[in-house]
């Protein structure tokens, strides 16, 4: 266990339980939760909501105290419902994460995300001689225990690497 820290932000709170910050809910969208600290808004950028003009509200919660991974990032993405295969490009950032599916204020759909034994058209190739990267092909990988190869190249990379 991490010693704890007193925080200069905000008000002090009981050392147990939740502490939440003032986050809305939201009624329709998804919340992006357990994504591992300090990797939310890598996640944010991947899903291309860092740029340009979201129509809905978005809120980013960082380090926040959970019980089984110490510190976690949220992510609350109003109007916008995350889809499957974006959800297991989430997996190459935070393999642990998990996705709530919000509608109607009601939570309908929990995603966990799941990187597959090959991942098709997610990430790109990291070698700049790769020749997904000069051809317009779907890129490839296969797991190898904690590396993904390409398909193309064969070159082994970790999963964080192909977003
Ligand atoms: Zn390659």
């Amino acid at each position: 266990m991490a010693g704890k820290k007193t925080s200069p932000r905000g008000k002090s709170a009981p050392s147990n339980g939740r502490k939440p910050l003032l986050v809305e809910k939201i009624s329709d969208g998804t919340v992006i939760d357990r994504i591992d600290a300090g990797k939310g808004w890598r996640v944010l950028a991947m899903l291309g909501l860092n740029s340009g003009a979201p129509q809905g509200r978005i809120a980013l919660v960082v380090n926040v105290p959970s019980r089984h991974m110490g510190k976690k990032d949220i992510l609350k993405i109003e109007g916008v419902y995350v889809e499957p295969k974006m959800a297991n490009k989430i997996a190459l950032i935070s393999p642990q994460a998990r996705l709530n599916i919000i509608k109607g204020s009601k939570v309908s759909k929990k995603l966990d995300v799941f990187l597959p034994d090959n991942v098709a058209g997610i990430g790109k190739c990291p070698n700049p001689k790769c020749i997904s990267n000069s051809e317009k092909i779907e890129t490839g990988f296969s797991r190898r225990d904690h590396h993904l190869r390409c398909r193309f190249c064969e070159r082994l990379f970790n999963a964080e690497e192909l977003v």
